[in-house]
């Protein structure tokens, strides 16, 4: 690691605005190498509910500030990320794995949230209602919910943190952060910058953890934490809703996908093919919006394989840190082993892979034996329902294709799932766009585009990806409630 300024790779929680150490550590490895590169405070429940303390004394403060000075240390926030963003792409790539150039990516992203609601804080509005008596004023105020508790996943340690915590500091509440364990080196370095931009000690708490279970139990069963967002797996979103609906806390849930990806008779090949292959490759596939499943019609269905196949043989698999990486390795090996699974269940059931498949011959010293975590990018012809990759999030470099014939049956296959986050289709004809974009269950439709994630639009899930939105205009919502005054007059 050749970090421009080494003291952006913190080891230690970050509460009150204070560096603490834990009785123990645990490490952070490099996905790529097996290598430790850090041992991190492991902190336990009574240190997350210390940080909720400080938290639910600090908010009130913040609170009082003004929108424009809240506003105006997040965007020296902002600055300082984007000043460092080499140094935060590096670390970002040894402990998650993602090729640097895709790392750089992910903190403009992050950073993009920073700005955003830094602005989105100064237009939070409330109303004044026409009254049903002369002597009555009615009015809605618009005020913070208090404090937070953030659970985020390894996939963006980065963006997934700034998507919580620009918002909550925008509407003037406070928060405490638990990243994942794979992935907590990020965070911290994102806290230790907060902290240079001058955000108040308690404001954003980070509390590093090998103990998921008994941080986030802390979290949902402490009455002082009045939100839990999360973002991760739906099984761990429905305990937490469980956990948290013991104090009838305001959840935001930003959970599992299994996203349709269409490709109609009518599309343009050359905007199909490389924006299938972003949507599906980008992150080694482990995003929950990843095309999962990818539907190809009968009548361009041998054109689009045979391209998006050659597309694929191009791309290099190596660690992520070196030059012309385009796609990286798995997060642990028991993702590999998930990913493999779902192929070799794929291939029993007469799917064919016309390209990748198997493991890669990559990372055979990562030692304490690790198995490898690199899988070749792959696709996989004649998929069918019948198939787990059908069901199941891969969370991995595969390409099912499945073969349809009618709209109205490709539809049905889409929409055939629990889930209901992101989806995909690429076709030219205007009314077709429009029918099929209103007929899929899904919080987010990407027409002819295979990438559609920014600040400005509302990204969340319907059915059981999730509840409420982040990022836009909506996602400030989330932090804030609603009060209604009945005034006398
Ligand atoms: P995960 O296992 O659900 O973990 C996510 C976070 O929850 C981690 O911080 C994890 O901590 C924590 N956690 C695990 N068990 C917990 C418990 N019992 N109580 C409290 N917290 C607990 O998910 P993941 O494997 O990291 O991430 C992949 C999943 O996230 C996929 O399903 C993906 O689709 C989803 N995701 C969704 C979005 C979205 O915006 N909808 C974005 C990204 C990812 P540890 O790391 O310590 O286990």
């Amino acid at each position: 690691m050749q970090l421009a300024d080494a003291s952006l790779l913190k080891s230690d929680a970050y509460i009150d605005g204070q560096w603490v150490a834990a009785e123990k550590r645990f490490a952070v490895t490099n996905p790529a190498t097996g290598a430790v590169i850090a041992e991190v405070a492991d902190a336990d429940a009574a240190m997350a509910r210390h940080a909720i303390e400080v938290a639910a004394k600090a908010q009130k403060s913040w609170a009082r500030e003004t929108a424009k000075t809240r506003a105006m240390i997040m965007r020296d926030w902002f600055n300082l990320i984007m000043q460092n963003q080499d140094d935060l792409a590096q670390i970002l790539t040894l402990e998650m794995g993602k090729p640097l150039a895709e790392a750089k990516g992910e903190i403009a992203y992050g950073a993009s949230f920073i700005d955003w609601f830094a602005e989105e804080g100064r237009r939070i509005t409330g109303d004044i209602l026409m009254p049903h008596q002369h002597d009555k004023r009615l009015m809605v105020l618009k005020q913070p919910i208090g404090v937070y508790g953030a659970i985020t996943p390894w996939n963006f340690p980065n963006a997934m943190i700034t998507r919580k915590v620009a918002p909550g500091m925008a509407a003037g509440c406070a928060g405490v952060v638990k990243p994942a364990q794979q992935t907590p080196l990020s965070a911290l370095a994102l806290a230790e910058l907060a902290h240079r931009a001058g955000v108040p000690a308690g404001i954003v708490n980070i509390i590093t953890s090998s103990d998921a279970a008994a941080i986030g139990g802390e979290l949902c069963a402490n009455a002082l934490v009045r939100k839990i967002s999360f973002t991760g797996s739906t099984e761990v979103g429905r305990r937490l809703m469980q956990q948290s609906a013991e104090t009838v806390k305001k959840v935001s849930m930003e959970l599992g996908g299994n996203a349709p990806l269409i490709v109609f008779d009518d599309a343009d090949l050359s905007v199909a093919v490389p924006e299938a292959l972003a949507s599906k490759f980008r992150n080694a596939g482990q995003t929950c919006v990843c095309a999962n499943r990818i539907f190809v019609q009968d009548g361009i269905y041998d054109d689009f394989a045979a391209a998006l196949t050659e597309e694929v043989k191009k791309m290099r698999l190596g660690d992520g840190m070196e030059a012309g990486v385009t796609i990286g390795p798995l997060i642990d090996a028991a993702a590999l082993e998930k990913v493999a699974e779902c192929v070799e269940d794929a291939l029993a059931h007469g799917a064919e892979a016309v390209v990748g498949g198997k493991r890669a011959d990559l990372g055979a010293d990562l030692g304490a034996g690790l198995e490898t975590t690199f899988f070749e990018p792959t696709i996989l012809t004649d998929a069918t329902p019948k198939m787990r990759v059908f069901r199941e999030e891969i969370f991995g470099p595969v390409a099912p294709l499945f073969r349809f014939k009618s709209e109205d049956e490709v539809v049905g296959l889409a929409n055939d799932t629990i889930f209901g986050l992101a989806s995909y289709f690429f076709a030219r004809d205007m009314a077709r766009v429009w029918r099929v974009a209103e007929q899929l269950d899904y919080g987010i439709v990407s027409v002819n585009t295979g990438i559609f994630s920014n600040e400005i639009g509302p990204f969340g899930g319907v059915k059981q990806s999730g509840v409420g939105r982040e990022g836009s205009r909506y996602g400030i919502d989330e932090y804030l409630e609603m009060k209604y005054v009945c005034l006398g007059v």
